[in-house]
């Protein structure tokens, strides 16, 4: 398979990975827009919130407690983050495997570009 993420998550492509369980993993971004820019993603192949269903929508749960978990770890919790999710063309998204941004340590500006 060519998706980036899927072999991210399959260790194919050496990355900067900073938490891993059963069913997601999180790791640096390449090009980050922040002091703290993570990326969260599902171990499993979806393409974006839209391949989201009632059968499947434990995964964004677990990936905002994931998240959660991370911004208290490095300490975002007391001033604040933000989390993104881009999806499809108009709404930014580059990478067709559905992924969370954490993004923390500066100010966060309103509205997004
Ligand atoms: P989006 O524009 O929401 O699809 O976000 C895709 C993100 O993936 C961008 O912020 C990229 O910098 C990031 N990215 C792309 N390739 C890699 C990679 N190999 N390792 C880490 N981050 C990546
Ligand atoms: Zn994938």
């Amino acid at each position: 398979m060519e998706c980036i993420f899927c072999k991210i998550a399959r260790k194919e492509i050496p990355t900067d990975l900073i938490y891993e369980d059963e069913r997601v993993v999180a790791f640096n971004d390449i090009n980050p827009q922040a002091p703290v820019h993570v990326l969260i993603i599902p171990k499993n192949h979806l393409t974006s919130l839209l391949d989201i269903t009632q059968s499947n929508a434990d995964i964004i749960s677990h990936i905002f407690l994931v998240a959660k978990k991370l911004a208290e770890d490095m300490k975002l919790n007391e001033k604040g983050f933000r989390i993104v999710n881009n999806c499809g063309k108009e709404g930014g998204q580059t990478v067709g495997h559905l992924h969370f941004h954490l993004l923390g340590g500066r100010s966060m500006t309103w509205p997004p570009g």
